[in-house]
Order: structure tokens, then C-alpha cells, then sequence
């Protein structure tokens, strides 16, 4: 076994154990891990309303580094933030897969879509229609609610990443404006029969983008049965518990030891911040047991409230500490 290999079947290994996937799927996981390697089983990163948080997100994960994606080793053709090509050149690309990968292409939604006022509030490429602009004749921009009205029907599946793409999120904030919509809907009406899964989180952890990832295609390989959803349609494994249950402030709140201003420091006194607008108790989410920045931290652990961010509506429940 050559010194590349043996790396990837540790890759693999890695995956497969942070992903809680049992060890007889460590063959197809290696296999889907050759094939992103392989630049097969293309996938499409559109982005709408959205602050490049889960693209962000997506770069921390310690399963793939940024020269993996950015080089174009990994499926992922289209990604605006971190390929090299631009312009024509970029929009190309989704052209091509569109048509060469028909059926079998990912499209992976980051962002809200705006669908209000002629949905130009977010627009990538051009269109062969033109426009007066300043006494010139030039192209029309092409509306990102245009793109997914033609790539949608061919794609295999859609990831929704992030709050804003799952359900609207932030931009849906005074959104009388944009419309600002969730991709999930946009998708549904699109087309109903493409399956959406949604990767929650503002933003999500890394783990849960590829673990979902990696999923999909065992499932859409039929190495394994569809993933289990909960009902806001994401990866049960990594939504089923509460925050709460697992959180190592759990004895404070028992002891009813809460922490009640922000000034009161003491050290070596853990207290539960349920006082301070924590929203632990109402989200789903594993964060106390995968722990954040490479499996080291949290929100709660470095003495923050749970923000309930992997939750629908969490941007207008945001604690307001006194
Ligand atoms: S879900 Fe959060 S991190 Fe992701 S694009 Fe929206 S605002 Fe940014
Ligand atoms: S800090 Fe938050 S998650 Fe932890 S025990 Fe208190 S309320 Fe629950």
C-alpha cells in the first residue's frame, strides 16, 4: 500500500469515527474519499443571502484543508471563495456539470434567496438579455433564483447549509424588502421531488457539513439506507440531543448555581448561564460533545449562552443580557 494511500485510508478512519459510522462502511467511505479526489461526483456551492460563514465553517473542518478544496481536489467544482477561476470562466463550470453530470451533480445551498422585487437583489453571471444602463446596451444580471430554476431539476440531492439556506435565517430579518426566503422552500417549489437535507447551525460545524455530505452519497450510492431525519429535515445523529442534556454546566443548573451579571466574576466557580438568555435547554444540537475548533472548545466553555443558533427563528430569540 503506497504512502498516499495508507494517508487516506487514515483519513477515512478519522471520518468514520467522528462521524460515529460503523467500521464496515470504512471501505465506501474511502472509496467516496478517492472519488472527491478524483474530482467525481461533482458538486455545486451556490451562495444567496449569505455572510460566507458556512464557507468559512467548511474550511475548519480537519478533514480536508483549504489546498484540498481550493486545488479542486475535492467534488466541490463551483465554490466562489476559494477557486481560482473567475468570471466566465467560473460560470462555465456550472454549464458543464449541468450537462455532463446530469441526474448525478450535489447542489449545495449556502444563504437565503431573495424572491422579492424581480429576485435581483442577489445575482451571479450574466444573461444573453440586455439593458440600458447610463446610454450603453449592456448584459442583464442573472438573478440566483434564475440559476436554481435551471440547475435544481438535474441535481441528485440539495444541501441546505447554514440557518439563512435551512430556514431563511438572517436575512429573513425585515426581509419585506428582498423577500428573503430559505433555500429549503425555494427548492421545494422548484421542484418537489429533488430531496433537501438541511446541515442547521449559524454556522454549522464542519463535521456535520461532510458528515451529512458523506451520507448522502453512501445513501445515493445504496451502501446504506436514507439517512435518518429529524423533522426540520437534518442528520438525526448530530440534532437528536438537547444541548442542555449534555452541557458540563448541567450540575450549576441542578444546584440552581446561576450566574446573574457578568461582572461577577469567581473564579473556579462554574455557574450555569440560563440567567444570561442561554438557550441550551430549547436546542438540538451535539456541541458539548464534538466541541468546536477542532474538537477543543464550545460556546458554553468559553463562558458564552448557547445561542440556539442551530434552531429556526434563533436570530430573533438572541439573548439580551442586562
Ligand atoms: S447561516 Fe449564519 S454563518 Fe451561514 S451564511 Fe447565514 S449568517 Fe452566515
Ligand atoms: S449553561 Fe445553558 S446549556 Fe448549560 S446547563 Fe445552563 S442552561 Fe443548560
Amino acid at each position: 500500500m503506497g504512502k498516499g494511500e495508507n494517508t487516506q485510508l487514515e483519513r477515512a478512519k478519522l471520518i468514520a469515527s467522528h462521524l460515529r459510522l460503523s467500521d464496515d462502511l470504512l471501505p465506501h467511505v474511502r472509496e467516496h474519499l478517492n472519488e472527491f479526489m478524483a474530482g467525481k461526483a461533482p458538486a455545486v456551492w451556490i451562495q444567496g443571502q449569505n455572510c460566507t460563514g458556512c464557507s468559512v465553517t467548511l474550511m475548519n473542518s480537519d478533514h480536508f484543508n483549504p489546498g484540498d478544496l481550493g486545488f479542486g481536489k475535492l467534488s466541490l467544482r463551483y465554490q466562489p471563495d476559494i477557486m481560482a477561476a473567475s468570471g466566465y470562466q467560473a460560470t462555465d463550470i456550472i454549464e458543464e456539470i449541468e450537462k455532463e453530470w446530469k441526474g448525478k451533480y450535489l447542489v449545495v445551498l449556502e444563504g437565503a434567496i431573495p424572491t422579492g422585487d424581480g429576485e435581483e437583489f442577489c445575482t451571479f453571471g450574466l444573461t444573453e438579455d440586455t439593458k440600458q444602463l447610463m446610454n450603453r446596451t449592456v448584459p442583464c444580471d442573472r438573478t440566483i433564483f434564475d440559476w436554481l430554476v435551471e440547475l435544481i431539476p438535474g441535481a441528485e440531492a440539495v444541501l441546505a447549509v447554514g440557518n439563512c439556506a435551512a430556514f431563511g435565517g438572517i436575512p429573513t430579518m425585515e426581509s419585506k424588502v428582498t423577500g428573503a426566503t430559505s433555500a429549503t422552500d425555494v427548492v421545494e417549489a422548484i421542484d418537489s421531488e429533488t430531496p433537501v437535507i438541511n446541515v442547521t447551525g449559524c454556522p454549522p460545524h464542519p463535521d456535520w457539513i461532510i458528515g451529512t455530505l458523506i451520507e448522502l452519497l453512501l445513501w445515493v450510492d445504496e451502501h446504506r439506507e436514507a439517512p435518518v431525519l429529524d423533522d426540520k429535515k437534518r442528520l438525526k445523529k448530530f440534532y437528536e440531543s438537547k444541548v442542555h442534556d449534555n452541557c458540563e454546566r448541567r450540575a450549576a443548573f441542578e444546584a440552581k448555581r446561576f450566574l446573574k451579571d457578568w461582572n461577577d466574576v469567581r473564579e473556579n466557580e462554574d455557574r450555569c448561564l440560563l440567567m444570561m438568555g442561554c438557550r441550551g435547554p430549547v436546542t438540538h444540537a451535539d456541541c458539548p460533545t464534538r466541541l468546536w475548533n477542532y474538537h477543543t472548545s464550545w460556546c458554553v466553555g468559553v463562558n458564552a449562552p448557547c445561542h440556539g443558533c442551530a434552531e429556526p427563528d434563533f436570530q430573533n430569540k438572541l439573548p439580551h443580557p442586562k
